[in-house]
């Protein structure tokens, strides 16, 4: 059963008494998360996959469980999910996986507004296969469309490879929309995980996401790649699970999604993140009502005080801005005073920010525990701000 206050099952929000509105960075963990993790070290913690033994065969069956019940959210088998530290490691893998399908001359695709754990592992793999990196630009409207991203697309893009739903300026895509011709789609849906549509292997060829930003752990993720992709892919890390055969001229590698699993995996990890899954299932409906609710809310908020940037429509609970003439780590100072916690700086997108002309930004993001309280407090800092830099 849902509780009506969610709030209730995050201990560390009601012993903080923080309005915590930094969500897009890393959510809190509702207990039923820190249980799950607690529950699989005290009932079964084993290494997985090598014990010919009761506890290496519960710790084998609770990791292939969640791999499984997680790989459904994505519609992909187990065989297409592979467990990674999170996102960057998500997406440094597909980077890798693909390479050998990209040749000099073909065209990889990012937007300007991508996190850099997107836009430099593909920048990056553009340049050793002499490939041309292509960046969308901005629409008119200070946003990422799909039409936009279609009408870049060529015969010669080979991958596409972008954030669904931008850390930075609130928009989110439906990637299903975008005309992909003959490229491969990677979709980072790091922050649509926790809100509103999250790519599937039927909208996209690999999905990468983090636990950490949907209630789930740290050091937790996942890259769900089509089969076709994860057979015919190279390893990024060597080690142990992950080989056929190793003799001293060579080896060969194991089938997928071990051969991306090289050494001992996170396996409460894996536990928890299925947990966290659940978790925010339970409560899907009420937390998007709630986050639209309160978005509207802080950006009626926020105008008054500063520019707002990107679209002005938010369609993922994140709203950065700009306080004229105030630097954006002063601004998160003085919210910090107010016990208002929010983001200021980059937001690892040095590409936009130097395209919209500006050092840094600060960024609020919302999650399904927050209330109306958290965004009035962030309005008390707020005019606060405005009385010491007036
Ligand atoms: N992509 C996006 C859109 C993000 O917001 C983030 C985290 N800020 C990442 C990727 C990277 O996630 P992680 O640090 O968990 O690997």
């Amino acid at each position: 059963m849902a509780n009506p206050d969610p709030r209730q099952d995050f201990p560390l929000l009601a012993k903080a008494g923080v309005a915590y509105l930094d969500n897009a960075a890393t959510t809190q963990k509702p207990r039923a998360v820190l249980d799950a993790e607690r529950k699989f070290y005290e009932e079964s913690n084993a290494n997985v996959h090598r014990g010919i033994h009761k506890l290496a065969e519960a710790a084998t069956s609770a990791y292939e469980n969640s791999r499984a019940a997680i790989a459904k959210r994505f519609k992909a088998s187990p065989e297409e999910l592979v467990f990674t530290s999170g996102t960057t490691h998500a997406m440094n893998l597909a980077a890798r996986i693909l390479e050998q399908l990209v040749r000099p001359g073909d065209e990889v695709l990012c937007t300007v507004a991508d996190h850099h754990s997107t836009f430099v592992p593909f920048q990056q793999l553009a340049k050793r296969r002499g490939a041309v990196f292509v960046v969308v630009p901005l629409d008119t409207d200070k946003t990422i469309t799909e039409k936009h991203i279609s009408s870049y697309v060529t015969d010669k893009t080979r991958i596409i490879a972008i954030a669904t739903a931008s850390n930075v300026l609130g928009y989110s895509l439906d990637v299903s929309k975008i005309k992909k011709r003959k490229a491969v789609l990677v979709a980072d849906a790091a922050q649509a995980l926790a809100h509103g549509d999250l790519p599937t292997l039927k909208s996209a060829d690999m999905v990468a996401v983090s636990a950490h930003k949907a209630y789930g752990p740290m050091g937790m993720g996942c890259l769900a790649a089509k089969h076709k992709l994860l057979e015919q892919g190279s390893p990024l890390l060597y080690g142990g699970s992950m080989i056929g055969h190793v003799n001293v001229q060579d080896t060969t590698w194991a089938e997928p999604p071990s051969r991306y699993e090289a050494g001992t995996p996170n396996v409460a990890g894996a536990v928890a993140f299925a947990a966290a899954l659940d978790y925010l299932d339970s409560h899907r409906k009420e937390a998007e009502k709630r986050e639209k609710a309160l978005t509207e809310k802080t950006i009626a908020i926020v105008k008054k005080y500063a520019t707002i940037i990107g679209p002005q429509k938010k369609t993922a609970p994140i709203v950065s801005f700009v306080v004229p003439n105030v630097h954006a780590h002063d601004v998160a100072q003085i919210l910090d005073g107010f016990g208002v916690a929010v983001r200021a700086g980059q937001h690892c997108c040095e590409p936009l920010h130097d395209v919209l002309g500006i050092s840094a930004s600060v960024r609020v993001s919302l999650a399904l525990y927050n209330n109306d309280a958290d965004v009035e407090k962030l309005e008390t800092g707020l005019k606060r701000v405005r009385e010491v830099f007036r």
